[in-house]
């Protein structure tokens, strides 16, 4: 048996909407790491396919040939409800079916080979994060090595709610990882620049974390210092980001083609593809080139298109999406009651934030102001990510041990004023936690002897719009005039987040209490147990299929390059039996081990080295 290897390090991983990125703390600097396409961003997308799951690059440039088994954008439903506004909206652009699942959890209908599927959202993200952990795990060559690698920080957008962190902890666990700690993503990316030295000092600094991703806008506003990070205010728009302004440019070249060939190639959904793939690579030259060109063969009714576009027509064409920005930045400031002239840094995240024009507007917005933007903006959340997984790993490099870790309450915390769905806030969002508070209550009615405490999470202050934690009933209560008796709810946080809520009548001593642990949220740990097993099952599946396939490949092989008048009668021969022996043995032994498969691999392998090492 294998002995136990020595401690792997633990890695960072943003989870994004559109792109995931993992990094690591190794020779006392963080170190992005390339996927095994090279590259440093992974497409957080999954495809099912008749032989098995594909992740990542390979699963993205897949999606014109099986787009409703392609699923991306999971973060958008990840601890939501079926029935939310926004899950409605967004499941009507996807081509991949969402259907309500039992608690009014979405579900992801998919068919994986031949057999249709339904996995939960924490299940899908499983999988991007068992993706990113075993790009690490090549990366460091924990095989090799002998080295298990489990321990990882998660970051989320810092208006996540309590379901939402907790679904994406349940995500992390399913994947095999031990999370370390789910993490705002403005608080990672104000590491990735050093504030933690800043926040040390004494003197508190505002830093504006400016992210804008594929799909999503999020502004913050930090409070770094006192040995703390606080995230003060957040604003942005969930359907606001690189996606808006590659639609832009499909519109602009729709309209093109209709007024030079007067055809309409909307209703074609594959021409529609080619251009959106096309559009978005222009994009992204337009932020180092003035001028980019769009050239695409056959696109429509066999018409060949070739446009050229400016930095300052993709300027003009989403002038009024790059204003929103400009405007939910004052908003962030105005909640956050801090004027633009006291914020000390502002701080790009995010891939868009390469446009110059955003670059442009921002710093007139700050008068001038010097922007932060020494690490890759789409690479700043892994990168803080990766120095506190270093931290809380006990990885105490000199660099990072000064390192401040303080948690906080994400949102706030309180209970519904006497049942009128009016929000009494007894934690506020960001208190440091461990921490207890408490509220006095008094009867709302005359004789009341019973009182029913719903405990919320949210910042509305009708509550119905917050997120209930949980419930229960105190009674006990003396029958008296209405406001008499007074009873004392007690909010107390422990280190780990576990949250108690106790109620206790003044007159009488009589006590209630009610515990929310965050350990599960909305799945039962024998739910989550069961989706360890299935992930590994699915794994050892997908290992097994492209087993299987090596061998059906080489089978073939020895079979087409048999026919070869420069080899020997009896040659030909003993290839063209090996090869047909092989595939008549996968035929009959449908339900080999990885282990069988493999040995029959490794025979012919070694009857026939030779013609190995050709292919
Ligand atoms: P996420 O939303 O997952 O956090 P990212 O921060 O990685 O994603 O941002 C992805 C977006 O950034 C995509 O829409 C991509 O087109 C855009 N992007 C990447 N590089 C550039 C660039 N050079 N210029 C403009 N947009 C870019
Ligand atoms: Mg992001």
């Amino acid at each position: 048996m294998a002995s136990k290897g020595t401690k792997a390090p633990a890695i960072g991983i943003d989870l994004g909407t559109t792109y995931s990125c993992v990094a690591v703390w190794q020779n006392n600097r963080v170190e992005i790491i390339p996927n095994d396409q090279g590259n440093r961003l992974t497409p957080s997308c999954v495809a099912f396919t008749e032989d098995g799951r594909l992740f990542g690059d390979v699963a993205m440039n897949q999606t014109n040939m099986n787009p409703t088994n392609t699923v991306f954008a999971i973060k958008r439903l990840i601890g939501r409800r079926f029935s939310e506004t926004s899950v409605q909206n967004d499941i009507k652009h996807w081509a991949f079916k969402v259907i309500a699942g039992p608690k009014d959890r979405p579900k992801i209908v998919v068919n994986c080979r031949g057999v249709e599927k339904q996995f939960s959202t924490e299940e899908i993200s499983s999988m991007i994060l068992l993706k990113m952990k075993e790009i690490a795990e090549a990366y460091l060559e924990c095989t090799i090595k002998n080295v298990a690698l489990t321990n990882a920080v998660i970051t989320v957008p810092a208006y996540f709610n309590h379901s939402q962190r907790q679904a994406t902890k349940n995500a992390g666990v399913i994947a095999g990882l031990n999370v370390l700690r789910i993490m705002d993503e403005p608080t990672a990316a104000a590491i990735a620049y050093g504030f933690d030295k800043i926040a040390v000092e004494t003197n508190e600094k505002n830093v504006l974390v400016f992210d804008l991703g594929g799909g999503t806008f999020d502004v913050s506003l930090l409070s770094i210092g006192h040995g703390k990070f606080m995230v003060k205010a957040t604003a942005g728009d969930t359907h606001l980001g690189g996606e808006d302004f590659d639609d832009r440019l499909v519109d602009h070249c729709i309209r093109e083609f209709q007024r030079k060939y007067h055809k309409d190639m909307t209703r074609n959904a594959r021409s529609l593809r080619r251009l959106r793939t096309a559009c978005e690579r222009a994009k992204r030259n337009l932020s180092f080139s003035p001028r980019a060109t769009i050239e695409l063969d056959y696109l429509y009714d066999g018409i060949d298109f070739s446009s050229t576009i400016s930095q300052g027509q993709f300027e003009e064409l989403n002038k009024d999406l790059f204003a929103r920005c400009m405007d939910l930045i004052e908003k962030c400031l105005g909640d956050a009651k801090i004027d633009k002239a006291k914020v000390d840094t502002v701080v790009l995240v995010g891939g868009s934030t390469r446009i110059p024009k955003i670059q442009q507007l921002l710093q007139d917005l700050f008068n001038g102001k010097e922007l932060s933007k020494g690490v890759h903006p789409d690479e700043a959340v892994a990168y803080g990510a990766a120095i506190q997984a270093a931290n809380l790993n006990g990885e105490v490099d000199k660099e990072v041990k000064d390192l401040v870790l303080v948690d906080v309450t994400p949102l706030s915390l309180g209970v519904d004023k006497h049942d009128e769905r009016m929000m009494t806030f007894v934690v506020p969002r960001n208190t440091p936690i461990p921490t207890k508070k408490w509220c006095l209550r008094q009867t709302a009615y005359d004789n009341q002897t019973s009182a029913l405490i719903l405990i919320y999470e949210g910042e509305s202050a009708d509550s119905q719009y917050n997120n209930l934690l949980g419930e229960f009933t105190l009674d006990g209560i003396e029958p008296a005039s209405k406001g008499v008796s007074k009873f004392d709810v007690c909010f107390d946080i422990d280190a780990d987040g576990i949250l108690t809520v106790s109620a206790e009548v003044r007159s009488s001593g009589h006590k209630k209490q009610i515990v929310i642990s965050k350990q599960n949220g909305d799945l039962t740990l024998e739910e989550i147990q069961t989706m360890v097993e299935q992930a590994a099952r699915y794994k050892a599946e997908d290992e097994k299929h492209k087993e299987r396939i090596s061998l059906e490949d080489l089978a073939e092989m020895l079979k087409s390059k048999a026919i070869d008048p420069g080899r020997s009668a009896s040659e030909m021969k003993t290839m063209k039996e090996a090869g047909e022996n092989a595939i008549a043995w996968l035929e009959t032994n449908h339900l080999a081990e990885i282990g069988e498969i493999n040995k029959q691999l490794k025979e012919l392998k070694t009857t026939f080295p030779a013609l190995c090492d050709e292919n």
